[in-house]
């Protein structure tokens, strides 16, 4: 479902108030998995907030209008939505009665045009007010789905969430619903991996092809809309043949999961464990792993051999190859395959990797921020090295090199 919020009133335009309704809603609507494509800022103008009605109902299947459904004459929120549809304006009783016996319990006059808050564009769900007087309304009309709020936030808010929502869900829930799988790849960027399917992101309209990239990890989101799982499957099935034959190489789940844990999943099954050694990633990497419940099973610890020191003590690296003007250094292939069988000597797993790299700000041994190198080595005797350059600032070069170490020991 596509929505758009319309924000209705002119001081929002002047600059006198932030649209601080639009940020809510927008953040409820994405939790509810719903994707909010626009949001409009229209004055209190009804020509123009015809034109922004129309628009939005064009391009959007549920449009969420806040604002302009006051008693003054400004506010014309309603009246205007009715005449775009084509719908009467009906008086909501309930609401009526609580209006008037307001004023009433008061002793005060009521001025007539309170009674215009009561209206409900007709054959719409009442949407009640329990800080305010303007009732609101939830409507389906003309293929699309509309819902009116007030524009005080203290009335907005439980309106939205006490009212609004549950209309939703209930017209969420006739419909077709929406099924989504989630493809995971390490290893590459965002970047590289949509320029190898742009051509099928651009094409795809059923299933939809979104990709999401996240540190060190990148996923894409196939979405169609099918009643029964099997269906969806059905649908998803050719696109995904067409991803797995171009970026296959780099996909380690068909399903929603961290490498860290498909990994996990791989070796429980296989009775094997690893360990870690880093340097540079400062034991994130053994965070990652120990986050996950069951990591006893396949993890057998991690070293932070921080200072050449330990690296030499604990993982047996040879100073000559740490230090000294012609050593390779720290930083370097030798060191990380050496630390990488340090490790796997030191704890008896199956596999072993090692981080080391330069997390910054300042470089060292010469050698530039983000240059990291990933050791790899089994009990098979083979080892392998990785050399990348990655970005960012401390916190993110460790993160990646800690996902990179994951992605070699996954390939
Ligand atoms: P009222 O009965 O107060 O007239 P209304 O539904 O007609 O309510 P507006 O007249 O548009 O709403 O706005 C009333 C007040 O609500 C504004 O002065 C402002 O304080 C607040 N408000 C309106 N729209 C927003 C918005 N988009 N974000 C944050 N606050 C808003
Ligand atoms: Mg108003």
């Amino acid at each position: 479902m596509k929505a758009e919020i319309i924000a209705v009133g002119t001081e929002l335009l002047l600059g006198q108030i932030v649209n601080t309704n639009a940020q809510f809603l927008s953040q409820e609507l994405a939790l509810m998995g719903i994707g909010v494509y626009f949001q409009t800022v229209v004055g209190d103008n009804e020509n123009r907030l015809r034109e922004a009605l129309r628009l939005a109902s064009s391009r959007a299947d549920l449009i969420v209008c806040t604002g302009g459904i006051g008693p003054t004459q400004d506010d014309l929120t309603k009246d205007v939505l009715a005449s775009f549809l084509n719908h009467q304006l009906v008086m909501h009783e309930p609401s009526l009665t609580k209006i008037t016996s307001f004023y009433e319990a008061r002793g005060t006059h009521m001025v007539e045009s309170n009674k215009r808050q009561a209206l409900m564009i007709e054959g719409s769900e009442p949407l009640m007010n329990e800080t305010g007087m303007a009732v609101g309304n939830g409507l389906s009309a003309n293929n699309n789905h509309y819902i009116v709020l007030p524009g005080p936030p203290s009335e907005m808010r439980p309106m939205f969430t006490n009212y609004a929502k549950p209309w939703l869900r209930g017209v969420m829930q006739e419909e077709t619903p929406l099924r989504s799988k989630m493809l995971m790849f390490g290893g590459i960027g965002e970047s590289m991996l949509e320029e190898r399917l742009i051509d099928l992101i651009g094409a795809q309209s059923d299933p939809t092809i979104a990709p999401y990239a996240k540190e060190g990890e990148v996923a894409i989101r196939l979405t169609t809309r099918a009643a029964t799982e099997e269906e969806a499957n059905l649908k998803f099935s050719s696109v995904e043949a067409e991803i797995r034959s171009r970026i296959g190489d780099h996909l380690y789940a068909d399903k929603e999961m961290s490498l860290e844990a498909a990994i996990q999943e791989l070796l429980i099954a296989r009775g094997e464990t690893y360990a870690v050694a880093e340097s540079c990633s400062g034991g994130r990497l053994s965070d990652l792993i120990t986050a996950l419940p069951c990591s006893s099973a396949v993890f057998k610890g991690g070293i932070v051999c921080y200072t050449n020191d330990v690296k030499h003590r604990l993982l047996g690296v040879p100073m000559e190859v740490l230090e000294g003007a012609d050593a390779p250094g720290a930083v370097s292939a030798e060191t990380a395959e050496l630390l990488a069988r340090g490790a796997l000597q030191a704890t008896g797993a199956n596999y072993a990797v090692s981080i080391t790299g330069v997390a910054g700000p300042a470089s060292s041994e010469g050698k530039p921020v983000g240059l990291v190198y990933i050791g790899y080595a089994d009990v098979h005797g083979r080892t392998h090295v990785q050399k990348r350059q990655t970005y960012g600032n401390r916190e993110s070069i460790k993160l990646r090199s800690s996902k990179s170490a994951l992605y070699l020991l996954w390939s």
